[in-house]
């Protein structure tokens, strides 16, 4: 999931994300649901009414560079993200979604998985 070439809106391999900034309380963000292992936020630009973002707090760049020994935090995220739904009365349903490097256009590296309802949402994606 490293990119080559000049990709300016996106982050560069060796700094700090924007989301690890986030973890540390450096940069502000609307926290929906926080423990000792993962963190829950709404995304700024979100795409549909309900739209957060859930990550672990280690820093894993993206699903691809996950390993034998994260399988317990993977699907605690998952079960993050289940009752975050519920929490957020998402009860029509909703979609979690995660994008793995540039095709999959991920654009910030430290892996998350978005929660997205609230909305009738379109398939498949473009
Ligand atoms: P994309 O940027 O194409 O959606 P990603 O799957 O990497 O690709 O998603 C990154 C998400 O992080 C985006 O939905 C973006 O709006 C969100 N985001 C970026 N910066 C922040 C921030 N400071 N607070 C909350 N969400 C953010």
């Amino acid at each position: 999931c490293h990119g080559v070439g000049d990709r300016s809106e996106e982050e560069s391999a060796d700094e700090m994300t924007i989301f690890k900034k986030i973890i540390d309380k450096e940069i502000p963000a609307d926290i929906v649901y926080e423990d000792d292992q993962c963190l829950a936020f709404r995304d700024v630009n979100p795409q549909a009414p309900v739209h957060v973002l859930v990550i672990p707090k280690r820093e894993i760049r993206s699903l691809a560079d996950v390993v034998e020994t994260d399988r317990e935090l993977l699907g605690h995220l998952l079960v993050v993200a289940s009752r975050i739904a519920a929490k957020l009365h998402l009860h029509d349903g909703y979609r979690t979604v995660i994008n793995c490097g540039a095709h999959g256009g991920q654009t910030v590296h430290h892996l998350h998985i978005h929660l997205l309802g609230g909305r009738n949402l379109d398939w498949p994606p473009g």
